[in-house]
Order: C-alpha cells, then sequence, then structure tokens
C-alpha cells in the first residue's frame, strides 16, 4: 500500500492526545491520513481526581470511565485507530516486553510522522518518559537487528505536543498548524473528558493564542492567514529538502 499515509501518537494517558494534539489528528484524518493513538495507560491514577471524588470508586471503574471517555473523544476527531496498553501511570512503567510490542506497532503503521510529549516534565514524568519510549522505539523499529527480516522503520519526525504549564518544560515550538477548520471536532473531543472540566477553556485559550503565532509568523499584517485556531510543535529530527 505504497499511497497509504499514516501517523502515530503515543499519549502517556488516555487525555492527553486530545489536549495537545486533537487537531492534528483530525486535520490528518480529513487529508486521508490513518492516524493512530497508542495510549501508554488510563491515567487512572494521577489524572481522574474528578472520578476519585465519586463515592465507591475503585481503580477498575476508573480505568473504564477514562477509557470511554477517550474513546468517544477518538470517535469525534474520526482516530482510525486507538490502542489501550494499560501499563500503569503514576509512575507509568513500560517494561521490554511492552517495548517490544510498540517496535511492531511502530513497524507496522510505519507513521511518515510521530507526536509524543515534550522532552521534561517536572510535573509530570510520565510525560517525559513517553517521548524517551517514543525515541527508544523509533530507533529500534530502525535496527536492521532487530527482528531480522521484517521490513525496517525509515526515519518519521518526531513532533512534540505542547505541555501544561508551557513555560516550565522547555518547549519551544518550531511549527505551528491551523487547526482552523477541524476545531469543532477538537472541542467535541475536549467536551469528552467529563473529568477535567477545569481544562476545557485552558486549552481553548491556548488554540487561540497559537493561532495568533500562526498568523504572525505566515506573514503577520502583511498577508498572514488568518487562523483562528492553531497547534504547537516542537520537531526533533532535521528536515531534508531540496531548496530552503
Ligand atoms: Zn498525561
Amino acid at each position: 500500500m505504497p499511497d497509504r499515509k499514516t501517523a502515530l501518537v503515543i499519549s502517556a494517558h488516555a487525555a492527553d492526545f486530545v489536549w495537545r494534539c486533537g487537531g492534528a489528528i483530525a486535520l490528518h484524518q480529513k487529508q486521508g491520513y490513518e492516524v493512530t493513538v497508542v495510549c501508554l495507560s488510563y491515567g487512572e491514577r494521577g489524572e481522574s481526581a474528578n472520578l476519585w471524588k465519586e463515592p465507591g470508586m475503585s481503580l477498575e471503574k476508573v480505568k473504564t470511565a477514562r477509557r470511554s471517555e477517550a474513546e468517544r473523544a477518538a470517535e469525534a476527531l474520526n482516530v482510525h485507530d486507538i490502542q489501550f496498553m494499560d501499563l500503569g501511570d503514576y509512575p507509568l512503567h513500560v517494561d521490554a516486553e511492552a517495548k517490544d510490542r510498540l517496535v511492531d506497532t511502530l513497524r507496522r503503521v510505519r507513521p511518515e510522522f510521530m507526536l509524543s510529549h515534550s522532552k521534561y516534565d517536572p510535573y509530570n514524568t510520565d510525560h517525559m518518559y513517553a517521548t524517551q519510549i517514543a525515541m527508544e522505539v523509533r530507533m529500534i523499529a530502525q535496527a536492521w537487528g532487530h527482528k531480522p527480516g521484517e521490513q525496517v522503520l525509515g526515519a518519521p519526525q518526531l513532533y512534540l505536543f505542547e505541555p501544561h504549564q508551557t513555560e516550565q518544560m522547555d518547549w519551544v515550538p518550531n511549527v505551528f498548524l491551523d487547526i482552523t477548520e477541524v476545531w469543532e471536532n477538537k472541542r467535541a473531543a475536549i467536551e469528552c473528558m467529563e473529568g477535567q472540566h477545569h481544562l476545557w477553556a485552558y486549552y481553548t485559550n491556548v488554540a487561540e493564542n497559537r493561532a495568533n503565532h500562526f498568523r504572525r509568523n505566515s506573514g503577520g499584517q502583511a498577508g498572514g492567514r488568518p487562523a483562528k485556531y492553531a497547534e504547537g510543535f516542537q520537531a526533533i529530527y532535521p528536515r531534508c529538502v531540496d531548496r530552503l
């Protein structure tokens, strides 16, 4: 399938992909990409405070609720495939077997680009750990000596999506994506996150602010594109081009 265009999101917890790259997912799906989302954990312990405040809550009940929220959000974004690895959170732990499964996923999906968290996150080490894992499995999937005979991975770009409390994360965006045409999808996905009501307005705001950066960097008042909503990313690997 040479024309198949694919992308892979590695999300530490079940909701991260929604706030941070929901627009990128919906936009690429609209453009004919097949976007796969892998949630390493449900975020059942660290990012489910409101659920834990309900009486009679248990770890299994929280996981079930988080999974169904994430599935509904994925539907709103038209995600091609969403997978839950249930590796635990606070702390997340990816053992050798789980890494192997991720490498298999990477080789099967063969993404044109990948998305994951910021490299540094002193508030949530699961996030920066997920990025370390993303880089590690990308490296292993490229190795000819790993499961010799299989087709090795090329060199997908890794885009780091915007973290919470941006300025503390050593995260500097160098790519802005106009998500105006799929904003309704992203907002619908955000509204699936019942347990994190306090973030709905915040991430709408982030998208509006990044749209300002998009307008400025696409030409500003000399003719920038009138984006209303955007997402910022930090690309890790160099681009190889024929002209600048
Ligand atoms: Zn998270």
